[in-house]
């Protein structure tokens, strides 16, 4: 059910007026609404499991790592708070002894509006929520309307758990955003697609409130025009790379919540004379990572919504130009997408040029090596992840140091995430500013103040250290 739009305002201003009494100030009040979080997940397994099921048909070990996730942040934020709460004092150059002493102390933005994406639909509101309670905020959530059975749960839960001084949650769709997005906020988390970022970002702007955007970075068809160029996740695989690994941990990478993640691999650009053994190392690992039958197995999920099936079916249905070497099955009705894997798909074709945002992975043979792997990537707009698989450090370390992109691994896709102390973000059309773990307190990182945009970069083991190996298969 939605919110009536005529209860934006009054939602805002009964928040403003509680912030401005100093409610969420205290250390202890944070506190408490953090273990009320914990609790929250503790405490309704059995409910979230059936509701991310019923969206997103997500299985079991999945549906653990997202809710351990949301109770690993909260972890991290309780034991860090007393410490990144306070005020700390900067030293003061010879130059300014006399003028005095400066600290730097961290305040709250006061009225912080999240709103969220369907895909990891209880994770990208509960991650953004730990933050801005830790930081004593208090928050309107907008989760999504796609992910029904999910945002129907919030809707039911965080006023049992929270304080609803401080949290309140509005139910809609455009109308409703579109109505809250009206009110004046402190600080705005959106993530989601680009296109809707920038119809964020301009609302903000006439509050002139900051805006946290984690975007997708690639499905902007405007911006598309303009540059003619793929602007996906992109993985690169050189000659030098442990073929296996490259083509398991890729694979891992794409089908994934299949496909529909924001960090998940688009597409595969690797050198031609390796192709043949990664199509060969891709076809053994693929039972491995969705299962003998996937559409059965435990280990594959199932597309959002019909509509959304829809669209990835026509990814295959149009004269794309490449040679299906996996998958290519739909059925609507049970909105099961085969993971699919499309070899040497032309340039102009949609799978390459648009988001997928679903299991279809297209490999492009290229000639050109790192040299044409960087040009490629780099001539379109900044994407949000960016993998290769080297051996050769020097390759590795060319594309760390050339590519421009949100964050990167090497010999790793999507796992750059599995650490609370490095900062999750965008740049550009991918997104601006940073969050989770130790960067929820750290605005000294984000574009308004710094010029540097800091690019997480996993380097992860391969070899004898397949320890990441055996975390990859636990975790997806
Ligand atoms: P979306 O942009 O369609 O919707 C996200 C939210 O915006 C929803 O809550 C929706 O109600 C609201 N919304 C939609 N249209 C609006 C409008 N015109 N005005 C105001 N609000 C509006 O995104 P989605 O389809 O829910 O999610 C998929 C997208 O999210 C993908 O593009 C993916 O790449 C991106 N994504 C990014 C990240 C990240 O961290 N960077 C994470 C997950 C998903």
């Amino acid at each position: 059910m939605a919110t009536p739009v005529s209860e934006m305002p009054s939602i805002v201003s009964d928040l403003r007026a509680s912030f401005a009494t100093g409610l969420t100030r205290p250390l202890s009040f944070r506190k408490s609404q953090l273990q009320h979080i914990e609790a929250l997940v503790d405490e309704n397994l059995e409910q979230l499991s059936s509701a991310l099921t019923a969206d997103m048909g997500s299985r079991a070990t999945k549906i653990r790592v997202c809710l351990d996730d949301v109770k690993k942040q909260v972890r991290y934020m309780m034991s860090t708070l007393d410490k990144k709460a306070r005020a700390q004092w900067e030293a003061t150059p010879p130059d300014a002894q006399d003028v005095g002493r400066w600290k730097i102390v961290p305040e709250p933005y006061g009225v912080v509006l999240i709103i969220a994406p369907w895909n990891f639909p209880f994770n990208l509101v509960m991650v953004p929520l730990i933050a801005a309670i830790a930081a004593g905020n208090v928050v309107v959530i907008k989760p999504s309307e796609v992910a029904a059975n999910t945002t129907a749960l919030i809707a039911d839960l965080i006023p049992k758990y929270l304080d609803a001084r401080a949290v309140r949650v509005v139910l809609g769709a455009v109308p409703e955003t579109t109505a809250l997005l009206e009110q004046r906020f402190d600080k705005i988390c959106y993530t989601g697609g680009t296109k809707v970022g920038r119809v964020v970002a301009a609302a903000a702007a006439r509050h002139l409130t900051p805006t946290l955007l984690e975007l997708g970075g690639k499905q902007d068809a405007q911006a598309h025009a303009r540059a003619r160029t793929v602007r996906k996740c992109p993985v690169y695989v050189h000659k030098s790379a442990d073929m296996p690994i490259a083509a398991e941990r890729t694979l891992r990478g794409r089908f994934a919540n299949c496909g529909q993640f924001c960090i998940a691999a688009d597409y595969v650009l690797a050198d031609r004379e390796v192709m043949p053994l990664l199509v060969q190392e891709m076809k053994a690992a693929l039972p491995r990572v969705c299962g003998a039958d996937p559409k059965t197995s435990d280990l594959y999920g199932r597309i959002v919504s019909e509509a959304h099936v829809d669209r990835i079916a026509a990814f295959l249905q149009e004269e794309h130009g490449g040679t299906i070497i996996a998958g290519g099955k739909v059925d609507r009705d049970s909105r099961y997408v085969e993971p699919t894997i499309v070899l040497a798909p032309t340039a102009d074709s949609k799978m390459l040029s648009e988001e997928i945002f679903g299991p279809i992975l297209p490999l492009v043979p290229i000639d050109g090596g790192i040299d044409e792997a960087i040009s490629c990537v780099n001539a379109g707009d900044t994407p949000l992840a960016a993998y290769v698989f080297a051996e050769d450090k020097n390759v590795a370390e060319r594309w760390v140091e050339r590519v421009s992109a949100g964050g990167m691994a090497v010999n790793a896709v999507a796992t750059q995430l599995d650490n609370v102390n490095v900062p999750f973000g965008g740049k550009g059309e991918s997104g601006m500013g940073a969050y989770r773990g130790a960067y929820n307190f750290d605005d000294r990182f984000c574009f308004m103040i710094s010029f540097t945009h800091h690019k997480t970069v996993l380097i992860a083991h391969t070899g004898k250290r397949r320890a990441l190996a055996d975390l990859l298969a636990r975790i997806w």
